[in-house]
Parts: structure tokens; sequence; C-alpha cells
């Protein structure tokens, strides 16, 4: 399990993986600090699946722009 940056988690959550470089996709939350997106982006067409939002803007993005 990756350390929470803000060392909490109020409830218990399963990371997913991204596909690309198969790190924790860090869950997104709302300014309360709650949990309410722990999928990522989707990471097509560079792969099937789901990815961070690292390679989401250097990865996925740019595939879909040249596309
Ligand atoms: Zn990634």
């Amino acid at each position: 399990m990756e350390e929470d940056p803000n060392g909490r988690f109020l409830k218990p959550v399963k990371l997913e993986n991204c596909v690309i470089c198969k790190e924790a996709i860090e869950p997104q939350r709302t300014p309360e600090g709650d949990i309410f997106w722990t999928h990522g982006h989707n990471a097509r067409p560079v792969a099937e699946g789901q990815c961070c939002d690292d390679c989401n803007y250097s990865v996925v993005i740019p595939a879909r722009l040249r596309a």
C-alpha cells in the first residue's frame, strides 16, 4: 500500500495500479479530503485499463492528439 501523502485514509480504499507505469493510482479527493474516485483515467489508446494522472497527461493525451 502506498503511504497517503496526507497521512490519513478516511476509509479503507483499494487503490488500483496504473496500467502504464504500474504505480498506484492516486485517489481523487474532495477539498475536505474524502476520496471520491480511485480509478484514474482511461488509458486508451495507449493501453487497456486505467492509468494515473502522470501517465494520462504525459502519455495518453499526447497519443490521442496524434491519433
Ligand atoms: Zn502511470
